[in-house]
């Protein structure tokens, strides 16, 4: 069957940026997504509709279409008592926040004083993307994993 929404999708994948650096790759397990549920980044899902199982591809993509433009305004200053005091901040350090209902990952920039400089941007923020793509198998969602929002089984959650 094609991928169409609400399609099981399992695919293994390599990306890497425009100069050919290995990002990430799922290494032989292949990941699970439902399709039309805004799981992966939009061009990916884009390209993925209408795919079968078994094929392969390679696709670019910007920024836009991925991980968001470089935002300058996420970058920002915090004041230090913010933070667990148990721990050391250091720049490259890498914490969960949440604004507005939602999730972001923040890396300190710089520790100023009593001050840490942290960006919000996702580490792949500005960055284009080359992705190979090879799809595993393509089935139907069923009831329950529609009902969850997520895949069950091979690639997915495993809590049943
Ligand atoms: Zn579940």
């Amino acid at each position: 069957m094609k991928i169409i929404k609400n399609s099981v999708v399992n695919f293994d994948y390599k990306l890497t940026d425009t100069e050919g650096n290995l990002l990430d790759s799922s290494e032989g397990e292949p990941f699970a997504y439902i399709q039309g549920l805004g799981h992966i980044i939009p061009g990916l899902e884009a390209a993925m509709e209408g795919k079968s199982a078994g094929e392969s591809f390679q696709i670019t993509i910007e920024p836009e279409k991925a991980y968001g433009v470089y935002q300058e305004e996420l970058i920002a200053t915090i004041p230090k008592d913010q933070f667990d005091g148990s721990v050391e901040i250091q720049p490259g350090m890498q914490f969960n926040a949440e604004r507005d209902g939602q999730y972001y990952t923040i890396t300190v920039v710089e520790v100023q004083g009593d001050n840490i400089v942290v960006d919000g941007n996702h580490p792949l923020a500005g960055v284009t993307l080359n992705f190979d793509i090879n799809i595993q198998s393509v089935r139907e969602a069923t009831k329950e994993e529609l009902s969850h929002g997520h895949v069950h089984g091979p690639g997915g959650h495993h809590h049943h």
